[in-house]
């Protein structure tokens, strides 16, 4: 490969790398920074989860709260309360704090003997939070604080206010676990439902109160915390289901950077094709450029020389009849090679742009191979080659056009001829492998290297190196026009050489199967 091949790819490289780099790195920059996006987002719809159980709790105080206000109103209603109790199990007793500081048991057994004084005391140490609530409830707000209770149970103490428009407190003593368990839990479920986790854990215990899964014990980390507005001690926690946030974006960043390793892959390969086609590009052009020089130079020596002897001739200069007779010769024989290197340019323009016109039909290769010899004979043996011929017996018949054939096999004759050397010796021999007839010319030259022979069947390729490159003339067109022919019969070509062991070129036809050879499952 040339210098200037090479700088002009090592400049394409890195004019196709170097968005290319810059891209991914942005990319993955992005990646972060849509990832953090995501986890804003993510956290924010898990703190509207929190706030939605924490509304959803506050609307069943809140109706508890309405409830027991009604009653307060038009208290000779018992039914209301009995069914408010009824619907609510997790409500054990309900006492009543009036405006004049006198205490009632609403609902439930009195757990305490000494239980109006215990109220008592309870007011007292909450009365500013009592106060607030009032406040609040003077203004249109109906809040409610929740306090330790009597024993391990919580108490939620609320305002209401009577007929006689006085503000009284309500003390409703309810199981935490009950309330969590028959009235949360279900809105829990709602929301997780198969995406999320969701968890309310007791934070002085660490115990798992309830969650949505079944059976489980609490996470060590939750995608996203948060307390509960009136059991400050009891926190909410949410998470993905079977994954957390984290696993889930290091999964999404790790999907990213596999995707443009792909692209950059891609890419890579993209630009080693680019190359091989520039390299293969640049190589015709100068296999060309060799090939215009070649036959000029091949088309100026026959021309030169029959100008040469026709002046001679037209002198008169030659005495004997022998001289004139051989000048002739001469003349003959240059137009000759000159007709035949025209008629191959011509013959593989004609094949490679497909203007090649085939007239198929059912033939024997034994046949045509024989006919090719016969024509052959006089001329092999002139030039003083050994040539036998190993006929397959019962050849299969194959479709071809004979002439085409004949030109394919005319074209591995002449080169078996043209590169032998010492050995004059070619073995022609015709055969079937599979579903294929084929016929095979092997001569004893120099063969052909390994790593050139693909590339001999290329247009205008002629082996450049060793002696017999400039002793031997050509067009580098013989093989590609056997090539082009028997593509065009759909068979195939196959080279088998090893340097100074010979060549042998195989031609493969498809075998034509008659309709009997189908019925007997002769195939
Ligand atoms: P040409 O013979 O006109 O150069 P071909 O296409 O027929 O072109 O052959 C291409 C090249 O393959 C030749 O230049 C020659 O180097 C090599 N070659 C073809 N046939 C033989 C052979 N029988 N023995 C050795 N080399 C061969």
């Amino acid at each position: 490969m040339t210098k200037k091949l090479q700088k002009i790819l090592a400049g394409m490289t890195v004019l196709l790398l170097f968005p290319v780099v810059i891209a991914t790195i942005y990319e993955y920059v992005k990646i972060n920074e849509n990832e953090e996006l995501i986890s804003t987002v993510y956290k924010e719809q898990l703190e509207t989860i929190v706030s939605s159980i924490n509304s959803y709790t506050l609307d069943i105080s809140d109706t508890w709260s309405t409830r027991l206000e009604l009653w307060l109103k038009y208290p000779t209603d018992s039914n209301r309360l009995k069914k408010m109790v009824a619907e609510n199990q997790s409500i054990k007793e309900i006492y009543l704090a009036k405006a004049n500081k006198t205490y009632s048991l609403v609902y439930g057994r009195s757990p305490h003997p000494d239980l109006f004084s215990k109220l008592d005391s309870i007011l007292n140490k909450y009365s500013k939070e009592i106060e607030q609530l009032k406040t609040y409830y003077q203004n249109g707000y109906r809040k409610l604080i929740s306090v330790p209770g009597l024993d391990d149970e919580t108490l939620l103490l609320f305002i209401a206010e009577d007929r006689d428009e006085k503000l009284n407190v309500f003390f409703v003593n309810i199981d935490l676990l009950a309330f969590f368990r028959n009235q949360v839990s279900p809105r829990i479920q709602s929301i997780a439902q198969e995406h999320f986790r969701i968890d309310l854990v007791d934070t002085t215990t660490n115990i798992l109160l309830i969650s949505s899964e079944p059976n489980a014990s609490p996470m060590e980390q939750y995608d996203q915390k948060g307390s509960m507005w009136f059991f400050p001690t009891i926190k909410i926690g949410i998470g993905l289901k079977n994954q957390s946030i984290a696993d889930m974006a290091n999964r999404r960043i790790r999907e990213g950077l596999r995707l443009m390793a792909l692209v950059l892959l891609v890419i890579f390969i993209g630009i080693w094709f680019l190359f091989l086609s520039v390299k293969r590009e640049i190589e015709l052009a100068r296999i060309k450029s060799e090939f215009i020089s070649n036959v000029s130079h091949e088309i100026r020596t026959p021309l030169a020389l029959i100008s040469m002897y026709i002046e001679t001739l037209e002198m008169g200069r030659i005495k004997t009849i022998e001289k004139v007779n051989e000048y002739y010769r001469i003349i003959g024989k240059e137009t000759q090679r000159l007709t035949g290197m025209v008629n191959k340019i011509l013959n593989f323009s004609r094949l490679e742009s497909g203007r090649q016109k085939f007239d198929f039909d059912t033939c024997n290769l034994n046949i045509i191979t024989q006919k090719v010899l016969d024509t052959y004979q006089f001329h092999l043996k002139n030039k003083g080659f050994d040539v036998k011929y190993f006929p397959a017996d019962r050849l299969k018949p194959i479709r071809c056009d004979r002439e085409a054939i004949a030109d394919a096999l005319i074209n591995l004759i002449d080169n078996a001829i043209k590169y032998s050397r010492d050995i004059k010796k070619i073995e022609i021999t015709t055969g079937t492998r599979k579903n294929y007839t084929f016929v095979e010319v092997k001569d004893h030259g120099p063969g052909i290297p390994k790593k050139k022979q693909k590339l001999v069947f290329d247009k205008f390729y002629r082996i450049t190196t060793g002696h017999l490159a400039h002793e031997v003339k050509g067009t580098g067109l013989g093989l590609a026009i056997v090539n082009e022919i028997v593509k065009a019969h759909k068979g195939k070509v196959t080279l088998t050489s090893k340097p100074g062991e010979g060549c042998t070129f195989r031609l493969y036809f498809p075998i034509l199967f008659t309709d009997k050879d189908l019925s007997n499952n002769n195939i």
